[in-house]
């Protein structure tokens, strides 16, 4: 929306949500955890009072008349970060009575011409009021309040014209049973689905820029997010933590804390280096990522894997090897961006601001031993036969014995003995049944 609105101090904001209004029973559910989103993410405009009404939110302010300036550019901010939402726009609440609509527009409407005017000068500006009604009992339709307002404000103007589709200049009011609402600024939101609705994923995090754009898909449904990531000290360096923990920082703006673990991968990849075929090596490497995954996934109770996979974007990543992959665990594995062009992405990342921190050229642990002839269509008889010639069990509570939970905002790396001796346990996962 335009960015040359006049800032009004408003003592009102209208929160619209489109996809929660059709959960039936949950509907309360999806609404209080919008609530909460609301609340963590917008706690610098102070406390907030909220009322809801089929479809919307309204928040006030409760220890002051109305929302400074400088909350408007929090907003701004911080609306397209907040999952659930569809757009909030700042604006007046008002008996719903056509005078009192009348008054108020009387009073905004000419400094907001003069915006338009300061904006672009020396030419017409196009205009629209856009009514909406819900409470049908109010005596005029849509058109006549919107016919009403232009009889009644347009004369005043002659440098405006009306275009009902692309005006310079919109005016939103909304009629309902106890509040009328006027804007002038719609803030958009990512849309989706609120925070923590949806239960909590473990995403295989990388410092790429598929990984961290497939977890914000994944809270954009509302998902939780932990993360998890690999190393292979000291073929890598400590960077390639860092350089995650900066992701990770970015991605928790979205969220309450998700955890970061990391996992040494290099006891693996040392064993797959010498003792199978190199063509395999990163279906091998990946199918440990998802045990080891699987493992974390079940002592966090996260639900499901989430990858940054990406149907044919590397040779790990056809639909023989990613059903290869899969086969190595039972857990559920998500990949939100598998059917997404690269060019997609790179626009979502930065939308999101993970784009800078992923293009840092950083080495991963996936490039370790990378060999430039990997296998495109991986048997899963042949990957099996070759799994055998390593001591898989053993080499993965080796891996999970290097595992270290990861304060992210300042890289403290904390050892996390639980999860060896958790995974230890976990029959079905560790033990050979299932490759
Ligand atoms: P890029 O943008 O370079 O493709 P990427 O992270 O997607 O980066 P891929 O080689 O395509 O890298 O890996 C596919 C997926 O495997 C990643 O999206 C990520 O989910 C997982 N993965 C790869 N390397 C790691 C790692 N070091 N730690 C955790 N997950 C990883
Ligand atoms: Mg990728």
């Amino acid at each position: 929306m335009t960015s040359w609105q006049p800032e009004f101090h408003y003592p009102a904001l209208l929160c619209r949500y489109s996809e929660i209004g059709i959960k039936g029973e949950n509907r309360m559910f999806f609404e209080e955890r919008l609530l909460a989103s609301l609340q963590r993410q917008l706690a610098s405009l102070g406390p907030l009072r909220f009322t809801h009404d089929r479809g919307r939110i309204f928040v006030f302010p409760e220890t002051k008349d109305s929302f400074t300036p400088a909350d408007l550019h929090t907003l701004r901010r911080e609306i397209p970060r907040i999952a659930g939402v569809a757009s909030l726009s700042p604006g007046f609440a008002l008996p719903p009575a056509l005078p009192e609509i009348e008054k108020c527009l009387q009073k905004i409407f000419p400094h907001i011409v003069q915006a338009g005017r300061d904006k672009f000068p020396g030419r017409p500006l196009t205009y629209a009021l856009q009514a909406r009604r819900s409470d049908k009992s109010f005596p005029l339709h849509c058109v006549d309040i919107e016919r009403y307002f232009a009889e009644l404000l347009l004369p005043g103007y002659p440098d405006l014209t009306l275009d009902l589709r692309h005006a310079e200049i919109v005016i939103e009011v909304e009629v309902r049973k106890d509040i009328a609402f006027v804007s002038c600024e719609r803030i958009n939101g990512p849309g989706g689905l609120p925070c923590g609705s949806s239960g909590r994923v473990l995403a295989l995090l990388s410092g790429g820029f598929d990984s961290p754009v497939a977890c914000f898909q994944m809270m954009r449904r509302g998902c939780l997010v932990d993360f998890l990531t690999f190393h292979s000290a000291p073929f890598t360096p400590p960077a390639t933590i860092t350089k995650v923990c900066r992701l990770v920082r970015r991605l928790n703006e979205f969220q309450p804390r998700g955890r970061l673990v990391s996992i040494n991968l290099l006891p693996l990849q040392l064993a797959i280096r010498d003792a199978c075929q190199s063509r395999y090596r990163t279906v091998l490497y990946r199918r440990s990522m998802l045990r080891l995954g699987a493992v974390l996934a079940e002592y966090f109770q996260d639900q499901a894997i989430v990858t940054g996979d990406n149907l044919g974007q590397v040779a790990s990543q056809t639909l023989a090897n990613l059903s290869v992959i899969a086969q190595a665990s039972n857990i559920l594995v998500l990949r939100p961006l598998l059917a997404y062009d690269k060019i997609n992405i790179m626009n979502m990342a930065q939308d999101i601001g993970t784009y800078d921190i992923s293009r840092e050229n950083v080495p991963d642990s996936c490039t370790v031993f990378a060999t430039n002839n990997p296998a495109t269509r991986a048997k899963l008889d042949n990957i099996k036969r070759e799994e055998q010639k390593i001591p898989m069990r053993e080499l993965l509570l080796k891996c999970l014995d290097s595992a270290n939970l990861i304060n992210a905002k300042n890289c403290q790396e904390y050892p996390f003995p639980e999860l060896k001796n958790y995974g230890q346990n976990m029959q079905n996962l560790l033990m050979c049944e299932i490759w």
